[in-house]
């Protein structure tokens, strides 16, 4: 899948859309999600174009990819969330119900969250 550079998060890197910003570097953006799960909701997500977990394995440069997974253990650090567990989910594509085609996992906390996924159908 080739990359939508008009996604959502791609305007909320290129500025044209606000966000609740949790932390920032040279490679990763993490902010509050608009429509929270849990009390805390955040996405974090690569300053480059990739569209999936996949495209962001395949593609990203080694200190992209570091930078990304450090950036998610220092915001859990930084909000305290191991103490109590939260969960990360990265959807990608049709079946994982992605919505925004820019790679991002979500770090889900603050309450019991429950399964890992509902009952199968
Ligand atoms: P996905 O289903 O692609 O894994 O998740 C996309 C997430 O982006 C959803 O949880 C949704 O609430 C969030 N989202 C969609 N549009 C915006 C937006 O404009 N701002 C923020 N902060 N989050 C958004």
């Amino acid at each position: 899948m080739a990359y939508d550079t008009n996604n959502i998060f791609a305007r909320i890197l290129k500025g044209e859309i606000p966000c609740s910003k949790v932390y920032e570097d040279a490679h990763v953006l993490a902010f509050n999600d608009i429509h929270p799960q849990a009390p805390t909701h955040i996405l974090v997500i690569p300053k480059g174009a990739y569209v999936s977990m996949t495209d962001f394995a395949q593609k990203a440069t080694a200190a992209e990819q570091a930078a990304f997974f450090a950036a998610v253990g220092k915001i859990v650090a930084e909000k305290g969330l191991d103490a109590d567990g939260y969960r990360t989910i990265a959807n990608a594509g049709a079946n994982g119900g992605q919505e925004v085609p820019h790679f991002h996992i979500h770090i889900l906390a603050g309450k019991r969250l429950g399964r890992m996924l509902p009952e199968a159908a």
